[in-house]
Order: structure tokens, then sequence, then C-alpha cells
């Protein structure tokens, strides 16, 4: 489904990331882990057209997206989900799911697709009418990865869902996340929580200085030692 071949990516002259491959099948759930600074977000905002890779390709559902415009990729089917989160605060829970189906004329398929996310994250329901800006941490990044549902993507990209966030606010994320695994949405996830993001993932890239320093199952990464502490420091 996705493809990325080769890619490099710099900030002027500063070169971040280097060689780096990717792929994700249809209905994977592949994590991109690694230390701080290691060029996971570089790679994603390469993948998602906020940066210009030196050189490399992105292939989705076949066809090449190297640089296309972000606003352009969930029309594809594909939907970024920032660390950020980039949601309207001043608007309500409702409005901000509405805004996620632009790409959406049809307005039955809009009232299905809000169900859906309804059904999904019952909590949002409840607070449809509540201000997007004062929902806690968890529930806001809830809220962006139903948005995301909204446009119907084929592909999920979520940077770090859980930074900045209580451990309770963590544990909420990890439920949405496992909901995604049920409904067998293919996601490609950055996180720091590495050994919950690997129960739910079934491969994963691990990043090191800006290449791809090895991938693995998550099942062989979560029993090996050697690779748990070289690479992702912990014991
Ligand atoms: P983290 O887990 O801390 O978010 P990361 O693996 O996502 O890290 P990146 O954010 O991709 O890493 O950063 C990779 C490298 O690129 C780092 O050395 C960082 O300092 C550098 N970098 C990131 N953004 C910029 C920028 N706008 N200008 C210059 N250098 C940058």
């Amino acid at each position: 489904m996705l493809k990325v071949n080769n890619l490099n990516v710099s900030y002027g002259y500063l070169q971040v990331v280097w060689n780096v491959s990717l792929e994700v099948g249809e209905g994977e759930m592949v994590a991109i882990l690694g230390p701080n600074g290691a060029g996971k977000t570089t790679t994603l905002k390469s993948i998602t057209g906020l940066l210009a890779p030196m050189d490399g390709s992105v292939q989705f559902l076949g066809q090449d997206i190297t640089g296309t415009p972000t606003h352009q990729l969930p029309h594809l089917g594909l939907a970024f989900i920032p660390e950020e989160r980039n949601l309207f605060s001043a608007m309500s829970v409702e409005d901000n799911l509405l805004m996620g189906a632009f790409t959406i004329k049809d307005k039955a398929q809009i009232k299905k697709n809000l169900r859906y996310v309804y059904d999904l994250f019952p909590r949002l329901e409840e607070r449809d009418v509540q201000l997007a800006g004062t929902m806690s941490g968890g529930e806001r990044q809830m809220l962006a990865i139903a948005r995301g549902l909204m446009s119907n993507p084929k592909l999920i990209i979520l940077d770090e869902p859980s930074m900045g966030l209580s451990p309770e606010n963590v544990v909420a994320v990890f439920e949405t996340i496992e909901k995604l695994r049920e409904e067998k949405v293919t996601v490609v996830i950055v996180e720091q929580n590495v050994d919950t993001t690997l129960k739910f993932a079934n491969r994963a890239y691990v990043m090191e200085q800006g290449r791809v320093a090895m991938e693995d199952t998550s099942e062989n990464i979560l029993s090996n030692d050697h690779v748990r502490k070289m690479y992702l420091g912990i014991g």
C-alpha cells in the first residue's frame, strides 16, 4: 500500500534522513521507533508532503505521491495526524468531525461516516457540542484520529499520538489505537511508548541517526533483549 524508497532529506545543508526505505501492506499497523532526533518525524513529513526529499520516492496505492501537497492526500485516501493535532479549538467536536469529511460531497455518506466514528468512540458523541479546545488531551487525540477517519482513509499516519499527555490520557490514546487495530485500518505510527506500541503494531522499523537500523516483527523485537537495550533504551 505504501512504499518509501531510499528517502534522503535535509534541512538546509544538514542531512538528517539517509536512504530510508519502508513498506506497509494493507491492514498492517507499522511502527517507526527510535531515540529522539533519529529522524522519525522528518521521515513522516517527507512522506506527507510537508518536506521535499532531496531524492527518493513515495508510492501510495501504486501511485507516485512524492512531493504531493499535504492537503491533496486525503483525496487520495491518506490521512496524516500530526503531533500538533491541528484541531479547531473554538469549534464543537461534531463540527471538527464534519471538517474531516471535506473530501466527500455525498451528504448521506458523511452522515454514515459520522455514525461510524460515533459508534467507534461513544465519548465523542456524548461530547458532540463541546468545544474541541476544552476536551482533555486524550479526548483531543481521539477526536483528531476520528476526524482523520471521516474521510474514509485507506491509510492513517500518526505522529506521536501520546506526546505530552498525562499517563491516564496515554492509556486513552492507546485504547483509540486498539480500535484502529480492531477495525483493521492500515496505520503507520511514530511513538515514544515503545512497549505499548509494539503490543499493537505488527512490525516496526527502528531508526537511529537518520537511518533504518533494523526492521522486524513486533514479537521479535519485544523478545530481543539486545535490540531493546541497544536501539530502544529499554531493558
Ligand atoms: P523526536 O522523537 O525527538 O521527535 P525524531 O526521531 O522525530 O525525534 P526529527 O524530529 O525527525 O527526529 O529530527 C531529526 C533531526 O533533524 C534532529 O537532529 C533535529 O534536530 C533535526 N531537525 C528537525 N527539524 C529541523 C528543522 N526544522 N531545522 C533543522 N533541523 C531540524
